[in-house]
């Protein structure tokens, strides 16, 4: 995983832009546009990154990441 990657979710986390709505699921703000905003899981991201992941890494056997993804690690082991 990308340092970028991580600094973006530590950012996401700090500047509240992580929303827990269930318990496996949560809302984050999108660090480009702030209007928008994606559904995260543990699992899985709404964003682009995380499905341009599975298109080019397809049957490889990895798991995708991004920086929401990331940022739901950062937010569990904080709360
Ligand atoms: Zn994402």
């Amino acid at each position: 995983m990308s340092v970028n990657t991580i600094r973006k979710a530590k950012k996401l986390v700090e500047s509240g832009g992580v929303q827990q709505i269930d318990e496996d699921l949560f809302q984050i703000k999108s660090s480009s546009d702030p209007n928008k905003s994606y559904f995260v899981t543990s699992q899985t991201c709404e964003c682009l990154g995380f499905k341009n992941f599975y298109k080019f890494h397809h049957g490889k056997g990895l798991k995708a990441n991004c920086s929401h993804l990331e940022a739901i690690r950062l937010f569990k082991k904080e709360h």
